[in-house]
């Protein structure tokens, strides 16, 4: 395994649609263990295949029950709202307060290339949400309703900068 470079914004591979995996190859299994290898150094509780340079449907996250590895994830319900703030390992010095869903369900294939479903809220809903969003080339700024809702890193409180969760 190995830690990749996270590639940050303005990065044009953000802003890209990531393509679906035809096939589950001993390549695509390196990419999602060397994504979670960087997610947990980072540290962040999710990483998309974007995020380390790599135009693939592949999300890692880790809301504190444990690593969840998708490929060709896709959100198949959802519920409820919730407004939190919210980071982005690919945009260290911003953070946005964004409303999701409460509530997901989000489908795709496990490495083994078996199909799983996953269901999750708060944390994990937020950052399967996050993730999913990356695969389109989606940021988080763009979701966040309220341009005053954005502010600097640094700008905010130590006690602040703790609660945010980078995805
Ligand atoms: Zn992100």
């Amino acid at each position: 395994m190995a830690i990749r470079r996270i590639i940050v914004y303005p990065d044009p591979v953000l802003l890209s649609q990531a393509q679906a995996v035809a096939k589950i190859t001993r390549r695509v299994r390196r990419l999602a263990r060397d994504m979670l290898e960087t997610m947990y150094a980072a540290p962040g509780v999710g990483l998309a295949a974007p995020q380390v340079g790599a135009r693939q449907r592949v999300i890692v996250v880790d809301a504190g029950e444990g690593p969840i590895t998708l490929v060709n994830p896709q959100i198949k319900a959802a519920e409820g709202k919730q407004i939190g703030l919210e980071g982005c390992l690919s945009l260290p010095d911003l953070v946005g307060e964004v409303r999701r869903s409460a509530w997901v369900v989000v489908s795709g294939l496990d490495l083994g290339g078996k199909p799983i479903t996953v269901e999750g809220e708060g944390l994990l809903a937020r950052a399967f949400q996050h993730e999913v969003d990356h695969l389109d080339g989606i940021l988080f700024v763009v979701r966040v309703q309220d341009p005053a809702c954005v502010w600097r890193t640094d700008e905010l409180k130590a006690s602040v900068q703790k609660e945010v969760v980078h995805i």
